[in-house]
Protein backbone atom coordinates (compact mmCIF):
# COMPACT_ATOMS: atom_id res chain seq x y z
CA UNK A 1 0.00 0.00 0.00
CA UNK A 2 1.71 3.06 -1.09
CA UNK A 3 0.14 6.25 -0.05
CA UNK A 4 -3.07 4.73 3.01
CA UNK A 5 -5.46 7.27 3.84
CA UNK A 6 -5.54 7.15 7.13
CA UNK A 7 -8.86 8.26 9.38
CA UNK A 8 -9.28 10.21 12.08
CA UNK A 9 -12.34 9.69 14.81
CA UNK A 10 -13.28 13.28 15.10
CA UNK A 11 -16.72 13.91 16.35
CA UNK A 12 -14.58 14.53 20.04
CA UNK A 13 -11.04 14.98 21.01
CA UNK A 14 -7.45 15.94 19.55
CA UNK A 15 -8.05 15.69 16.13
CA UNK A 16 -6.53 18.25 15.16
CA UNK A 17 -3.66 17.16 16.61
CA UNK A 18 -3.27 13.74 14.75
CA UNK A 19 -4.00 15.13 11.50
CA UNK A 20 -1.14 17.44 11.92
CA UNK A 21 0.97 14.51 12.50
CA UNK A 22 0.02 12.76 10.08
CA UNK A 23 -0.10 14.68 7.24
CA UNK A 24 3.55 16.05 8.50
CA UNK A 25 4.39 12.37 7.53
CA UNK A 26 3.18 12.35 4.66
CA UNK A 27 0.14 10.71 4.74
CA UNK A 28 -3.17 11.20 3.14
CA UNK A 29 -5.21 11.87 6.66
CA UNK A 30 -8.92 12.52 6.75
CA UNK A 31 -11.86 13.77 9.22
CA UNK A 32 -14.43 10.99 10.27
CA UNK A 33 -17.74 11.52 11.20
CA UNK A 34 -20.08 10.11 9.14
CA UNK A 35 -19.70 5.88 8.19
CA UNK A 36 -18.85 6.92 4.48
CA UNK A 37 -15.89 8.43 5.89
CA UNK A 38 -14.83 5.89 6.93
CA UNK A 39 -15.55 3.46 4.82
CA UNK A 40 -12.92 5.76 2.14
CA UNK A 41 -10.19 4.96 4.60
CA UNK A 42 -7.39 2.06 4.96
CA UNK A 43 -6.74 2.72 9.07
CA UNK A 44 -7.88 4.55 11.70
CA UNK A 45 -6.50 6.52 14.47
CA UNK A 46 -8.96 7.00 17.76
CA UNK A 47 -7.99 10.15 19.49
CA UNK A 48 -7.68 10.85 22.96
CA UNK A 49 -10.78 13.08 25.14
CA UNK A 50 -13.56 11.37 26.62
CA UNK A 51 -14.39 8.11 26.10
CA UNK A 52 -17.67 8.40 27.38
CA UNK A 53 -19.00 11.17 25.47
CA UNK A 54 -17.14 9.27 22.17
CA UNK A 55 -19.08 6.08 22.33
CA UNK A 56 -22.10 8.08 22.29
CA UNK A 57 -21.43 10.40 19.64
CA UNK A 58 -20.75 7.26 17.83
CA UNK A 59 -23.91 5.55 18.60
CA UNK A 60 -25.90 9.28 17.61
CA UNK A 61 -23.66 9.86 14.18
CA UNK A 62 -24.31 5.95 13.67
CA UNK A 63 -20.71 5.06 13.38
CA UNK A 64 -21.08 2.54 16.40
CA UNK A 65 -21.16 -0.30 14.55
CA UNK A 66 -19.27 0.39 11.07
CA UNK A 67 -16.47 0.86 13.69
CA UNK A 68 -16.75 -1.94 15.14
CA UNK A 69 -17.12 -4.16 11.85
CA UNK A 70 -14.09 -2.69 10.44
CA UNK A 71 -11.85 -3.18 13.83
CA UNK A 72 -13.39 -6.73 14.07
CA UNK A 73 -12.51 -7.18 10.11
CA UNK A 74 -8.86 -6.47 10.80
CA UNK A 75 -8.35 -2.56 9.89
CA UNK A 76 -5.33 -0.55 11.46
CA UNK A 77 -6.51 1.03 14.08
CA UNK A 78 -4.40 2.95 16.78
CA UNK A 79 -6.00 4.65 20.10
CA UNK A 80 -4.22 7.21 22.27
CA UNK A 81 -5.67 7.79 25.82
CA UNK A 82 -9.65 8.06 25.49
CA UNK A 83 -8.87 5.88 22.09
CA UNK A 84 -6.89 3.71 23.71
CA UNK A 85 -10.12 2.90 25.75
CA UNK A 86 -12.31 2.86 23.13
CA UNK A 87 -10.35 -0.02 22.08
CA UNK A 88 -10.40 -2.42 25.20
CA UNK A 89 -12.56 -5.35 25.63
CA UNK A 90 -12.67 -4.58 29.31
CA UNK A 91 -13.08 -1.69 31.02
CA UNK A 92 -12.15 -1.15 35.14
CA UNK A 93 -13.91 2.20 36.53
CA UNK A 94 -16.23 2.75 33.75
CA UNK A 95 -18.75 5.32 33.68
CA UNK A 96 -22.38 3.22 34.03
CA UNK A 97 -23.67 2.13 30.76
CA UNK A 98 -20.27 2.87 29.14
CA UNK A 99 -19.74 0.84 25.85
CA UNK A 100 -16.15 0.27 23.68
CA UNK A 101 -15.61 -0.61 20.29
CA UNK A 102 -13.69 -3.72 21.81
CA UNK A 103 -10.96 -4.95 19.34
CA UNK A 104 -8.42 -5.27 21.96
CA UNK A 105 -8.10 -7.87 23.84
CA UNK A 106 -7.18 -5.92 27.25
CA UNK A 107 -8.54 -4.36 30.17
CA UNK A 108 -8.13 -1.41 30.73
CA UNK A 109 -8.46 0.87 34.13
CA UNK A 110 -9.66 4.67 33.22
CA UNK A 111 -8.29 7.52 35.12
CA UNK A 112 -5.56 5.08 36.49
CA UNK A 113 -2.89 7.11 37.66
CA UNK A 114 -5.37 8.66 40.44
CA UNK A 115 -6.57 12.59 41.17
CA UNK A 116 -2.92 13.73 42.72
CA UNK A 117 -1.39 12.70 39.42
CA UNK A 118 -4.39 13.94 36.99
CA UNK A 119 -1.49 14.54 34.06
CA UNK A 120 2.10 14.05 34.19
CA UNK A 121 4.82 13.52 31.73
CA UNK A 122 8.26 11.95 31.47
CA UNK A 123 10.53 9.69 29.66
CA UNK A 124 9.51 6.11 28.19
CA UNK A 125 11.61 3.29 26.82
CA UNK A 126 9.21 1.96 24.03
CA UNK A 127 9.79 -0.95 21.75
CA UNK A 128 11.50 -0.64 18.61
CA UNK A 129 12.61 2.64 19.25
CA UNK A 130 16.15 3.91 19.93
CA UNK A 131 15.59 6.44 22.19
CA UNK A 132 13.04 6.96 24.89
CA UNK A 133 9.78 8.79 23.61
CA UNK A 134 8.43 12.37 25.38
CA UNK A 135 5.17 10.82 27.02
CA UNK A 136 2.33 13.38 28.11
CA UNK A 137 -0.14 11.57 30.26
CA UNK A 138 -3.89 13.30 30.84
CA UNK A 139 -6.08 11.59 32.78
CA UNK A 140 -4.84 8.41 31.49
CA UNK A 141 -5.40 5.05 31.55
CA UNK A 142 -3.44 2.21 32.01
CA UNK A 143 -3.68 -1.66 30.52
CA UNK A 144 -4.48 -3.61 33.87
CA UNK A 145 -4.01 -6.84 31.80
CA UNK A 146 -3.45 -8.13 28.07
CA UNK A 147 -4.36 -11.18 26.95
CA UNK A 148 -1.84 -13.62 25.17
CA UNK A 149 -2.07 -12.24 21.57
CA UNK A 150 -1.36 -8.50 22.99
CA UNK A 151 2.79 -7.40 23.22
CA UNK A 152 3.24 -4.50 25.61
CA UNK A 153 5.39 -1.75 24.06
CA UNK A 154 5.91 0.11 26.95
CA UNK A 155 5.50 0.40 30.61
CA UNK A 156 6.01 3.13 33.36
CA UNK A 157 9.73 2.97 33.97
CA UNK A 158 9.74 4.20 38.03
CA UNK A 159 7.59 5.52 40.54
CA UNK A 160 4.61 4.35 42.53
CA UNK A 161 3.31 3.03 39.04
CA UNK A 162 6.48 1.30 37.66
CA UNK A 163 5.95 -1.79 35.51
CA UNK A 164 2.28 -0.97 34.79
CA UNK A 165 1.66 -1.04 30.95
CA UNK A 166 0.69 1.76 28.76
CA UNK A 167 1.43 0.97 25.16
CA UNK A 168 0.22 -2.60 23.25
CA UNK A 169 -0.08 -3.70 19.81
CA UNK A 170 -2.29 -6.60 18.65
CA UNK A 171 -1.35 -7.66 14.79
CA UNK A 172 -2.34 -4.66 13.06
CA UNK A 173 -3.97 -2.66 16.37
CA UNK A 174 -2.13 -0.66 18.81
CA UNK A 175 -2.61 1.84 21.59
CA UNK A 176 -1.12 4.58 24.05
CA UNK A 177 -1.95 5.77 26.92
CA UNK A 178 -0.39 8.83 26.44
CA UNK A 179 -0.11 11.03 24.06
CA UNK A 180 2.09 11.24 21.51
CA UNK A 181 0.24 13.80 19.18
CA UNK A 182 1.60 15.93 21.19
CA UNK A 183 4.79 17.10 21.79
CA UNK A 184 6.69 16.96 18.10
CA UNK A 185 7.85 12.92 18.37
CA UNK A 186 6.07 11.40 15.26
CA UNK A 187 8.07 8.52 16.36
CA UNK A 188 4.90 6.52 17.60
CA UNK A 189 2.94 7.68 14.34
CA UNK A 190 5.84 7.01 12.29
CA UNK A 191 5.55 2.83 13.99
CA UNK A 192 1.29 3.24 12.88
CA UNK A 193 2.47 4.34 10.12
CA UNK A 194 4.78 1.29 8.90
CA UNK A 195 2.40 -1.39 10.33
CA UNK A 196 -0.71 0.11 8.20
CA UNK A 197 1.77 -0.04 5.23
CA UNK A 198 3.07 -3.81 6.55
CA UNK A 199 -0.89 -4.93 6.52
N1 LIG B 1 -10.04 10.05 31.19
C1 LIG B 1 -10.50 10.12 29.84
C2 LIG B 1 -11.56 9.08 29.52
O1 LIG B 1 -11.96 8.33 30.35
C3 LIG B 1 -9.36 9.98 28.87
C4 LIG B 1 -8.46 11.18 28.94
C5 LIG B 1 -7.71 11.48 27.67
O2 LIG B 1 -8.01 10.97 26.58
N2 LIG B 1 -6.76 12.36 27.77
O3 LIG B 1 -12.00 9.02 28.43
Amino acid sequence: MPSPSIGVFALQGDVREHLRVLNDLGVDAVRVRRPEELARCDALVLPGGESTTMYKLARTFELFEPLVDRIRSGMPTFGTCAGMIMMADRLEDAAEGQETLGGLDITVRRNAFGRQVDSFEGELDFDGLGDPVHAVFIRAPWVEDLGEGVEPLATIPAGEAAGRIVAVRQGSLMATSFHPEVGGDDRIHRYFVDLVKQS
